[in-house]
């Protein structure tokens, strides 16, 4: 089953993502659980909380893939953003049990100047602080494309934070297909090998869920810059063996293309249409 969403917008609460998921042929997607620049999240109507668990059981969806703001840096120099991504954090667990056993995918951060190492270690810290053995939700780390001193360029750096986290029952990894080209892993020519690279270092269990994007840029570049499906220089081709992967195909892939939502159905699908059970 191939289980493929995008991002919603939360402005009009959850019973309408789930509308909106139907209408666009998703069975899966993402949202931001807060202002994805920052700022206080709305109170959680539990009456339409109950409405979007009755649309996903109904019409057997994947798991959610929800997203931190962009603005949570665990391992920031500054004492004040790093209070902001803890509470962040704590508060968006408590919230995500609103729409239990789903994901909750978060940037690790960037160390800003104060090493790699350093940022391992704050990140562990917020991870030790916030996962509750009690929470139904699974954190993820999501892959990055290094730009600056962003931490989770590599499958390395993501096997040393889950090595320093207490509940690592509670955390996987998202892969963004974007971010991992852009960080020089060749999913276009060696989809494979990278995958092996993966289980290896990290362990294909972790392995949670899928940004599917293409690339503005090329293998390497450390820039960050989605592109459409098809248009960018990891190329259709290379995304449908992607989606159809044994390994990764029954996994949630979530579209983070520049698109309005035509745009996404479109994707949506024409991913539909090149992708076998
Ligand atoms: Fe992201
Ligand atoms: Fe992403
Ligand atoms: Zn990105």
């Amino acid at each position: 089953m191939l289980y493929i969403g995008c991002h919603l917008s939360y402005s009009k609460g959850y019973e309408a993502m789930g509308r909106q998921a139907l209408d666009i042929d998703a069975n899966t997607f993402a949202f931001f659980t807060r202002n994805p620049r920052g700022g206080a999240a709305k109170t959680i109507d539990e009456a339409d909380a109950a409405a979007l668990r009755g649309i996903l059981t109904d019409n057997s969806f994947g798991k959610l893939v929800a997203h931190a703001p962009y603005t949570m840096n665990a391992c920031a120099a500054d004492e004040n953003i790093r209070r902001f991504a803890r509470e962040a954090m704590t508060d968006d667990l408590i919230r995500m049990e609103s729409t239990p056993h789903n994901y909750y995918n978060f940037h690790p951060g960037s160390h800003v100047k104060q090493g790699v190492d350093v940022g391992i270690k704050l990140i562990t810290e917020q991870l030790n602080e916030c996962l509750k053995a009690e929470q139904t939700t699974t954190v993820l780390l999501e892959t990055m494309a290094g730009k600056g001193s962003e931490m989770g360029r590599s499958f390395e750096e993501i096997r040393a934070i889950i090595d320093g986290v207490e509940l690592e029952n509670k955390l996987g990894v998202c892969l963004d297909t974007c971010h991992v080209w852009d960080g020089g892993y060749d999913i276009v020519n060696n989809l494979d090998g990278v995958l092996e690279e993966f289980d290896r270092i990290i362990g294909l269990d972790r392995l949670k869920a899928i940004h599917l994007n293409d690339s503005l840029n090329p293998l390497g570049s450390h820039k960050d810059r989605h592109a459409k499906i098809g248009e960018g220089q990891i190329g259709a081709d290379a995304l449908i063996r992607v989606i159809n992967h044994p390994k990764l195909k029954n996994l949630p892939f979530i579209l983070e293309t520049p698109n309005d939502i035509e745009g996404y159905a479109r994707e949506i699908k024409f991913l539909r249409e090149n992708y076998s059970d």
